[in-house]
């Protein structure tokens, strides 16, 4: 492959791995990025899986100014409680394909979301009782508050 010239002043590029400090609403996160970089204004060109990388770190930035789990989190427990992401999406709730998205780090998951999986990764056991479950309109309060 040739190497590309700066699209700033026409200087050739080399490859490196540079950290790039990104920022988020007053939060920062340093990542190592590989790219093409220019020798002269330090310009740089990156290909989609370097860019990945980068919109990771911002999702990551995001999840944390919101105070919701970490994409990387959501996995840890739904593997933990042995769900698929269909599954998952199917118990927990949040619209079909929930949790791929959660995961991916496409879309963030809700407070309620979190909060929900935060007492399931503490009990565990408790995700029997979203499997029996089928719909909250017929449950009557004797079943609801029997044996609590
Ligand atoms: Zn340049």
């Amino acid at each position: 492959m040739d190497k590309p010239r700066c699209p700033i002043d026409g200087a050739p590029m080399h490859r490196d791995e540079r950290p790039v400090t990104l920022s988020y609403r007053g939060l920062e996160e340093t990542v190592i990025l590989p790219g093409w970089y220019c020798s002269e204004c330090g310009e740089s060109v990156h290909n989609g899986e370097e860019m990945k990388i980068s919109d990771r770190a911002l999702r990551n930035l995001k999840a944390k100014d919101s105070g919701v789990f970490l994409p990387e989190t959501i996995r840890a427990i739904r593997t933990h409680l042995k769900l698929s992401q269909v599954r998952a999406s199917e118990l927990i709730g949040g619209g079909p394909r929930s949790f791929q998205k959660y995961e991916s780090g496409e879309i963030a998951p809700s407070q309620a979301i979190c909060r929900m999986l935060y007492l399931l990764a503490k009990h565990p056991e408790m995700i029997q009782e979203l499997q029996a479950l089928h719909s909250f309109s017929d449950i009557s309060d004797e079943e609801l508050f029997a044996a609590g």
